[in-house]
């Protein structure tokens, strides 16, 4: 894919910012997380789950059903970082569960959800799984993943009880899609965010950097992949959980907070994922991906996944 240069605004080199899946999040385990970005002027987006779910969670965390925690998440915002969704709540909702949680995220927030990741135990996620991928693709992702989960995510299927295609298409602009380990993710997908004809109920796509944890997030924030970044006039959209490692036993990590603090040095624009994406779509124009793009990135995600493993 051919590398394009974005000129950034007010002078900047390179853009930088953080998907944060809320995945085991609370106020205690990420706050001081959140402190240190906002102290070194990085404003990226933190992901919620409007509601308590009713079941025992694979993975909880905190919900905005917390009073304690919603007052921090609006602080948060407040601030200038961007809340995201990451469905309802964190178990499976049916249609208008999904449809109460973004009602009642709009009643927090002021808005609807801007951006959002679907969540993996949830299945109601749109075009999740097998639905990624399209053709070939797909058929290797199913031999890949020896067909489990073969029809688990249906959030985009029309009729079924746990549809809410139509919802995303009319509140939420960008969902974030592929992963890949290039710290530069507009490299790895310049023409961000896009349009997928084939996959009509969601706006806009979006590609990610994997920075899961703490660890994989320190590799690829790197002293060197940060000065790569800044030469390649790039852009970051790093997706982790802030809750997996950045802080524990009552400190941060060391290395996370040597990296953030360095990075903040540099002359880079570093606001929230919806910030940067608007921006890239009124340089780009709203882009359509054509079928051959689709391929690539679908195939280049696919060695992705067989190499890391994740996301
Ligand atoms: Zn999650």
């Amino acid at each position: 894919m051919e590398e394009k240069k974005i000129t950034w605004p007010d002078g900047k080199l390179f853009a930088f910012t953080v998907f944060d899946d809320t995945d085991l999040s609370s106020v205690e385990n990420v706050g001081s997380v959140y402190s240190l970005l906002r102290d070194n002027g990085i404003f990226t987006t933190k992901s919620v789950w409007p509601i308590k779910g009713q079941q025992k969670p694979t993975i909880g965390g905190d919900t905005c059903e917390n009073p304690e925690y919603l007052a921090w998440v609006k602080k948060l915002q407040t601030d200038g970082f961007e809340i995201a969704f990451h469905n309802a709540t964190f178990h499976t909702s049916a249609r208008m569960e999904t449809l109460h949680g973004l009602q009642r995220f709009y009643d927090y927030f002021g808005n609807w959800p801007k951006s959002m990741a679907n969540h993996a135990d949830c299945q109601e996620n749109i075009y999740w799984g097998q639905h990624r991928l399209t053709g070939l693709n797909k058929l290797f992702y199913n031999i890949l993943t020896r067909g489990k989960r073969i029809n688990f995510y249906r959030g985009h299927i029309e009729n079924d009880p746990l549809f809410w295609g139509d919802y995303c298409k009319q509140y939420i602009t960008y969902v974030r899609n592929f992963v890949f380990e290039d710290t530069n993710t507009l490299k790895q997908c310049p023409f961000m965010p896009y349009h997928d004809p084939k996959r009509p109920y969601v706006n806009f796509w979006f590609a990610s950097t994997e920075g899961a944890n703490v660890q994989s997030f320190n590799n690829a924030l790197s002293e060197k992949n940060q000065d790569r970044l800044e030469a390649e006039s790039g852009a970051c959209i790093m997706y982790t959980h802030f809750a997996d490692g950045f802080y524990t036993d009552g400190h941060i990590d060391k290395k996370f907070e040597s990296l953030i603090k360095r990075l903040a040095k540099k002359n880079g624009w570093f606001v929230p994922v919806s910030t940067l994406l608007d921006y890239l779509r009124e340089q780009n124009g709203d882009c359509v991906a054509t079928s051959s793009q689709r391929r690539a990135l679908e195939r280049k995600w696919l060695l992705h996944k067989i190499r890391v493993g994740t996301t």
